[in-house]
């Protein structure tokens, strides 16, 4: 049997977030993250975006392209909480719910009428939280995150098993999940541009060039992609801590432990192919106070130097020790799929 999976994609997520809560912001060039130069765009509004600004753009750019966009900080609270509303009005449609992001997540709903649940969906989101979604129903999860980029905001678009050859024959390869820049490179040298051409090439070449990731596209390319819709995972943090048998007060000692626990953070991610944005510290002092402090990257990563650098940037600028420290602990949290061109991810 057909498996019917649903994608929802919370439309310019953080930035109708605030237009919602803030109506003089209606209607206008909303342009959420690089308040200061050297920062980066999280989210643009659909104004915002008619003057070229994207997500993961240069706030410098931004600020050429649009010097009278309004630019706000990003308040993860409050997008937490609301994504958490999201994924509540989710569990009434599918026990299987696989959130990929703050604003996105697949449902498997094999078994009920997709296409109902979907309209269902988007209804509850308009209405309990004034917030439009586009989905897409398909038969796998590759087909529906491309059917719900399709048609953007508040679309809802189906793609069909029977179609999706077709479909996919005139696209280009960096629609195939997975296909960032660099690797469509490598397609565009043996002649491949458009998921058709992917189509015709012959499968074991692909393999012998690419390995996994070549039998990957070229499944991809007739639609086919048998991942299951994964419940469990993407919406926890990965951690280590430690309860030291005596209060520290030793930098050094500190800086060593969380290089221990970088490597084994990185080890776990790379075991299970995540890679992370945010990485968080926390310190538990002598009179049991805690304190945690969080560095989001604009880059996902997994790489062990990459966590601890950041790690220990935390650990040695962001708190104020004020006693003896009884735990420290490193956990890495905003997991994402690395198949996802980084652009993708940062698509909210
Ligand atoms: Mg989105």
């Amino acid at each position: 049997m057909d498996r019917s999976i649903i994608h929802v994609d919370m439309d310019a997520f953080y930035a109708a977030v605030e237009q919602r809560d803030d109506p003089s912001l209606v209607g206008k060039p909303i342009i959420i993250g690089g308040l200061s130069d050297r920062g980066v765009v999280c989210t643009a509004s659909y104004e915002a975006r008619k003057y070229g600004i994207h997500s993961a753009m240069s706030a410098r750019v931004a600020k050429r392209l649009c010097p009278n966009g309004i630019y706000l900080p990003t308040n993860m609270e409050k997008y937490k909480r609301v994504s958490k509303e999201v994924h509540s009005i989710l569990q009434r449609y599918s026990n299987t719910i696989e959130p990929v992001s703050i604003d996105e997540a697949f449902l498997d709903t094999t078994g009920s009428d997709p296409i109902s649940i979907a309209n269902r969906i988007k209804e509850d989101i308009r209405r309990e939280l004034r917030l439009t979604a586009s989905v897409g129903v398909s038969i796998n999860k590759f087909l529906a995150k491309l059917a719900s980029d399709m048609e953007k905001p508040d679309g809802l678009t189906i793609i069909r098993g029977e179609e999706a050859v077709e479909l996919l024959k005139p696209l280009p390869v960096t629609k195939l999940w997975g296909v960032g820049p660099r690797m469509e490179r490598e397609l565009n040298k043996l002649g491949i541009y458009y998921i058709g051409d992917i189509q015709e090439y012959d499968r074991e070449v692909l393999i012998s060039i690419f390995g996994k990731r070549g039998k990957e596209i070229y499944d991809f390319s007739y639609g086919i992609d048998h991942r299951p819709v994964e419940d469990h995972i993407l919406n926890q943090s990965i951690g280590e801590e430690e309860t030291f048998r005596e209060d520290i007060g030793d930098m050094d000692f500190l800086i060593d432990r969380l290089e221990n626990y970088a490597f084994n953070l990185s080890n776990k991610l790379k075991s299970k192919a995540y890679l992370i944005k945010t990485i968080t510290v926390k310190v538990k002092y002598k009179d049991f106070s805690v304190e945690t402090r969080s560095l989001t990257l604009t880059m996902a990563t997994n790489s062990y130097e990459d966590i601890f650098k950041t790690g220990k940037h935390i650990l040695t600028t962001r708190f104020e020790f004020h006693d003896k420290i009884r735990l420290l602990g490193l956990t890495v949290s905003n997991l994402i799929y690395p198949e996802d061109p980084i652009q993708l991810s940062l698509d909210i």
